[in-house]
């Protein structure tokens, strides 16, 4: 009940913050709302967001799609990150057509299949692409400032990305304060973390946000 009044409450306050902005025509800016929400890096959390949306609508309308098929066959399958995103989110009727068919030119082609990019790797290259552009041309709106507020940070790799792109000093250096006021903060989570795990402060209680921190650091070291 608890968890539905705070969805309840996020969509009011979404749906406010929607009607007195006028710029939430960008592809991805509402996405990039959301995503600020969450404990990760919210371009992270968008593109897999994104990508899982991408593989239920695949499931749902256009598995019987010859497109969509003769994409997953000409790719010779997917990477090992998409194969298993793939199995966690598909419905099995359709997995199992798209792993036929693969089987079968397989065992034509004496298992000697030519392998091209994974085309999910494909679709996360363009998708990435364009959040990164809607984070940067969303930077001077006072709205998304504000909702930036909330945001445990940037990844490094994203953070990097995004810095390398700006061509605004202004922006560069608000991003920079910015991702520096998060990144400390999480720092002193982690000390303190570090501290009360000393036997001398056991007396002392691990926050919740203490504990979290370790888990959201380690999400946004990864490359
Ligand atoms: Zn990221
Ligand atoms: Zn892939």
């Amino acid at each position: 009940m608890k968890k539905l009044i705070s969805k309840f409450k996020a969509q009011k306050r979404k749906n406010k913050v929607r009607q007195n902005n006028p710029d939430s025509g960008k592809k991805s800016y509402w996405q990039l709302i959301d995503s600020l929400h969450s404990d990760e890096c919210p371009v992270c959390y968008a593109l897999l967001h994104v990508q899982k949306k991408f593989i239920e609508d695949i499931f749902y309308e256009s598995v019987n799609d010859p497109t969509i098929r003769h994409k997953f066959e000409s790719s010779g399958g997917l990477c090992p990150i998409h194969s298993q995103l793939m199995f966690q989110q598909a419905d099995k009727l359709g997995l199992a057509l798209l792993a036929r068919d693969l089987l079968q030119k397989a065992l034509d082609q004496n298992f000697n299949l030519s392998f091209r990019k994974c085309f999910l790797c494909e679709h996360q290259e363009l998708t990435e692409k364009y959040l990164i552009e809607d984070f940067i041309s969303s930077l001077p709106l006072q709205n998304f400032t504000k909702e930036l507020q909330i945001s445990k940070g940037l990844c490094l790799k994203h953070f990097n990305l995004i810095f390398a792109a700006i061509t605004n000093k202004k922006d560069k250096n608000f991003l920079l304060n910015w991702q520096k006021e998060k990144m400390k903060r999480l720092l002193q989570f982690l000390s303190e973390f570090i501290r009360k795990n000393d036997y001398r402060f056991k007396e002392e209680k691990i926050t919740e946000e203490e504990s979290k921190a370790i888990e959201q650091v380690w999400n946004l070291l990864t490359q």
